[in-house]
Order: structure tokens, then C-alpha cells, then sequence
């Protein structure tokens, strides 16, 4: 029997990187038929529920292998979130070894697709031979950084965030970011912090695979995409004489002594030996390459879910949304793990009365640790939580539907009544507005969401970004009213916000369509991986 034509995807844990790894999955098995994808999925802790559900949805040509669980008591206490991750992928490495042996025994493998935060599993499939692949769930621009970062390493000896005020730019940025909205590990670990460094390590290896999955798609993100096809191959002098240039031009309006104390000469990269030197085998083997670029990008999204994975709380909000009046609700929601303190979670329950708009909001218990919920489930009543009578005055005036945990957002987000989205700016939340056309609050609390809030709000101009009061930390109820007036009241502001926002939502549907920039992205790949498994 002939073998099949075989992809091993690899995410990383967590819900929102399965789910836009299967949907690419999905995508390319619908319109390349004679591929199989083979899900190879490392855990921390027993699989969800919904994990289980995704997984067992999946159609023929797709199938799956849940890798033996890691266990968090099994990983060091107190640990960034990405590097639980990270550390869950590397525990995993054994067992992933055994499956792709036995994958290679009975398929045409000729192609593995993981995460960034599975970038340990990469030497892997180097050892079976296979082309190797990113796929980046989050946006373009923030990629851009990443690529970048490696070399702005090289030149910064400081801590990154001295002054919270400087702002950087990198290739393709548009607009120049704050240092303080650069992702996580670069400015809360700190450089000398193990998240740093492995962040720091994923970033390196964006240039060693032979190409980056991206979701998004050309009209949202053609500066940054521009960027990587050009500066994002095997770097050299002279692309970083270039680069030396976007970081001099990113801080053209700032002080030049501002600009001194954070560019500065150059520390060494510090790694153990043992990743040193697979990162140098790496490097040898991708410079030995022809003069092409190293490494190819494709951007073929949007690609977000048609339908949410869990009905919780489906046709409450539904049934709500089928009596409000079009475009009139601001759904809030803070994607699949996102918490706020107690105080944050106070002044926007009066924020929204105080705005007089209709809303829908998804709450959580509150907790200081902004990701709190990512992993670890919520047993206590989130609703227990709001401010004393609140629940009763929205609801006595019909203005608002408070649910606890978990809503079907895509459902959400298409209802004719949804005009607003207030949003923690989860890459695939941003897909979801903008596929929808939904001008948005930016909200941002972690990882790289910061990023994607000054790139919807500052670049694309679909957002109003809250400012958070300098004394205490969080955004007061005036501000959240302000800001929900914004997007909500119709006023010339909030219609050119619309308009753009419609205009996107049209360029995605475009993309996406037959002949559009996105599904011809993924037909060269597919056209790749195919002349690839006739060759061997
Ligand atoms: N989501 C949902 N209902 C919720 C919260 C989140 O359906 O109440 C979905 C949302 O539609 C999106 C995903 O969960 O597809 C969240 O992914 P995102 O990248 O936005 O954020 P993350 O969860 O990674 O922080």
C-alpha cells in the first residue's frame, strides 16, 4: 500500500496554541487532500475536557497521540508561564522521539510544524531529516521583534525597561513601542532570569527552520511581513548595519541620552554548551545553505475557529444578544486565562454602569496574577465577586448579562447586537474581532498581548487604549467609561474606527478566499512539502 504524505504537528500546551495549530491543520487537509497530519501533544496535567473534545473532533485525515502527562510538581515552583511551557515540550522529548519513529515507519514524513515554545523538539525532526516549520499563532509584528531580538541582545547592556517612557522600533513595526509593551520575558523576567534566556533561545531559532507559519494575512500586517521576507534570513553585517539604523530611527524623538542608556555595547549570549552547540550546528548547517533566503514566510490566515469549543453559557447569551438592538453591546472578555485583581475588576463593573451601554461580560475569579486561570480551573463562584448590588441594578435596567468564566465568543462576536469588544488582545481574540469586523478596547495583560494592543491601537488604528493611572496601577472607572464611549457612542471617532475595521474584515474574507494572498501562501508550502515527498 502506498504510504501517505505525512506532517507531525507539535503544539505546545495550553488551549489557545492547540486550537489555531488544528485549524491550520484542518485548513490544509481540506484543500490539499492528500496529506495527513499526525497531532503529537505534549500535556501538563491530565488533557481538558475541551483538549479532549478538539482532539476527538478531529476529521480522518488528522489524527493524534497524547505524549505521557508532565506533572507541574514535576517542573520548578514559581514559574513563568512560558516556561512551563517550554519545560513541559523538553520533558516530553523522549516519548516524542519514540512517536515520530513510529511515525516515520509507516507514513511519508516529510515535514514537522511545532510551536515556538516547542522549539527543544526541533533537533528531533532534524535527526529524522524532516523540514522544519514555526507556526506562530500570534501576529506578524510582534514575530518581527522576535526576530529582531537576538540582535538587540547584542546591543543592549542594560535591562531593557530603565525608563518606561522609550520607545523602540524594529523592522516593519509601523509605529515605534513602547519598551514597557515588549513581550514578558524581555521586560518582567529580566536578562539574567532563565525565561529571558530561553525566550531569548526561541528567538535564535526563527532564523534556523526553513520557514514561519504565520496567521495573519497581508493587508492587516505588509510592514511587518515585509520586513521579515527581507531582513529575516541568516543575518548578516550588513543587515545589521540596517537594523542599527531602525532602532536609531525608532528613537529619533527621543532624548539622546535616553537613547544611549539602552543601546549600548554589546554582552555575550550566555547558553549551556550543550545548546550552544546544537544552536551552532544549527547555524553551520543553515549558512551552508545557497545564497536564498534561509528561511520562508507564510502568512495564511486569518485563521480562527468557525464555532466556540465549549457551549458554557451558549444560549444564555445568545437568547440575551437576540434582544438588544444592533451593533448596541460591548462584549468583554479576557481570553481563556485571563484574570484581574479584585480592584481592577471593581472599577470596571462601575466603569461599565457608569458608561450607560449595554454589555456582556465574561468574569473570573479575581487573582494579582494576571494569567491565573490559564492552566489551573476555576472552582469558586466568579459572580460572588462583583461589587455589592451590581448584578441586580444591570440587570433591573437590562443594560448588561454578567457570565461567569467562559462565553462562546466567535458566536458572540458575529451577533448582530455585538459593536464593541473589550479584549485582552490574544492574538486569536484580534482575529476574531477583526474577521467580525468588531472595533475593540485594547485591554492587555500578559505575554505578548501588549504588542498586539499597540498594534491595533497605534498601527491599525480598530482600537482605544485605556491609560492606567499611574498611582495605583489600574484603570479607574472613568476611564473605562470613557473608552467604552469611544468605540460605543457613534460619534465620528468610533465611525471611522468601524470603517477601518469593516475594511479589514472584508481584506480577511479576501485573503482566505479562493485565489486570495493566504490560501496562495499555503498552496506554496503544500507545493513544498509535496515535491519534497516525491524527491525522497
Ligand atoms: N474564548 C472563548 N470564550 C471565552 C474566552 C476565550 O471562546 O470566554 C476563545 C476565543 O474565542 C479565542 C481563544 O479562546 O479563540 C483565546 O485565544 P487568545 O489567543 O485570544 O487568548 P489566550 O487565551 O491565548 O490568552
Amino acid at each position: 500500500m502506498e504510504k501517505k504524505t505525512c506532517i507531525a504537528m507539535v503544539p505546545c500546551p495550553g488551549l489557545s496554541h492547540l486550537i489555531p495549530l488544528v485549524e491550520f491543520a484542518k485548513t490544509l487537509v481540506h484543500q490539499h487532500q492528500h496529506f495527513h497530519v499526525k497531532f503529537i501533544v505534549p500535556t501538563l496535567g491530565p488533557p481538558t475536557p475541551s483538549t479532549k473534545a478538539i482532539l476527538n473532533s478531529l476529521p480522518s485525515n488528522i489524527n493524534f497521540t497524547i505524549l505521557p502527562q508532565v506533572n507541574l510538581q514535576d517542573l520548578p515552583p514559581n514559574i513563568h508561564i512560558a516556561t512551563q511551557m517550554k519545560l513541559t515540550v523538553k520533558h516530553s522529548l523522549p516519548f516524542l522521539h519514540q512517536a515520530l519513529t513510529s511515525l516515520n515507519s509507516c507514513t511519508h514524513l516529510v515535514a514537522f510544524v511545532c510551536d515556538l515554545f516547542s522549539s527543544d523538539a526541533l533537533q528531533i525532526a532534524k535527526d529524522f531529516n524532516l523540514m522544519t516549520y514555526f507556526f506562530s499563532a500570534s501576529g506578524a509584528t510582534s514575530l518581527s521583534f522576535c526576530l529582531t531580538l537576538p540582535q538587540l541582545d547584542k546591543s543592549v547592556t542594560s535591562e531593557f525597561i530603565i525608563d518606561a517612557t522609550k520607545r523602540v522600533s524594529f523592522p516593519g513595526c509601523g509605529v515605534p513601542f513602547h519598551v514597557k509593551d515588549l513581550p514578558d520575558p524581555v521586560v518582567l523576567c529580566g536578562r539574567s532570569s532563565e525565561t529571558y534566556k530561553a525566550f531569548l533561545r526561541v528567538c535564535q531559532r526563527l532564523s534556523l527552520v526553513d520557514g514561519v507559519i504565520i496567521n495573519t494575512f497581508a493587508d492587516l500586517e505588509e510592514d511587518a511581513l515585509r520586513a521579515m521576507e527581507e531582513n529575516g534570513r541568516e543575518l548578516d553585517l550588513t543587515e545589521e548595519i540596517s537594523f542599527s539604523q531602525h532602532i536609531h530611527n525608532g528613537l529619533q524623538s527621543e532624548s539622546l541620552s535616553k537613547e544611549m542608556s539602552i543601546f549600548n555595547t554589546p554582552p555575550s549570549i550566555k547558553q549551556n554548551d550543550h545548546e550552544k552547540a546544537i544552536d551552532i550546528e544549527e547555524r553551520e548547517k543553515a549558512q551552508a545553505k545557497a545564497n536564498s533566503p534561509c528561511v520562508y514566510y507564510y502568512p495564511v490566515g486569518p485563521i480562527i475557529q468557525s464555532e466556540s469549543r465549549s457551549k458554557q453559557n451558549e444560549s444564555k447569551c445568545i437568547a440575551w444578544l437576540e434582544n438588544q438592538p444592533p451593533k448596541a453591546v460591548l462584549f468583554v472578555s479576557f481570553g481563556s486565562g485571563g484574570t484581574l485583581s479584585l480592584d481592577q475588576l471593581n472599577e470596571i463593573a462601575f466603569g461599565l454602569e457608569l458608561s450607560g451601554h449595554k454589555f456582556l461580560w465574561v468574569v473570573r475569579v479575581p487573582n494579582d496574577v494576571s494569567c491565573s486561570a490559564y492552566f489551573v480551573r476555576q472552582k469558586d463562584d466568579p459572580l460572588g465577586y462583583m461589587p455589592c448590588g451590581f448584578l441586580e441594578r444591570v440587570k433591573a435596567k437590562g443594560q448588561g448579562l454578567v457570565v461567569p468564566s467562559w462565553a462562546p465568543q466567535v458566536e458572540v462576536l458575529r451577533h448582530e447586537s455585538t459593536g464593541g469588544f473589550l479584549t485582552h488582545c490574544g492574538w486569536s481574540s484580534v482575529l476574531e474581532g477583526v474577521v467580525h469586523g468588531v472595533p475593540m478596547i485594547a485591554w492587555p495583560l500578559y505575554a505578548e498581548q501588549r504588542m498586539n494592543a499597540t498594534t491595533i491601537s497605534d498601527l491599525l488604528k480598530v482600537a482605544v487604549r485605556p491609560k492606567v493611572d499611574c498611582e495605583s496601577g489600574i484603570v479607574k472607572r472613568e476611564e473605562v467609561a470613557r473608552v467604552i464611549k469611544v468605540v460605543m457612542k457613534g460619534d465620528d471617532e468610533s465611525l471611522q474606527m468601524r470603517k477601518r475595521i469593516e475594511g479589514f474584515s472584508v481584506a480577511a474574507a479576501n485573503a482566505i478566499s479562493e485565489h486570495g494572498s493566504s490560501t496562495m501562501a499555503l498552496s506554496s508550502l503544500a507545493f513544498k512539502w509535496q515535491s519534497c515527498s516525491r524527491k525522497s
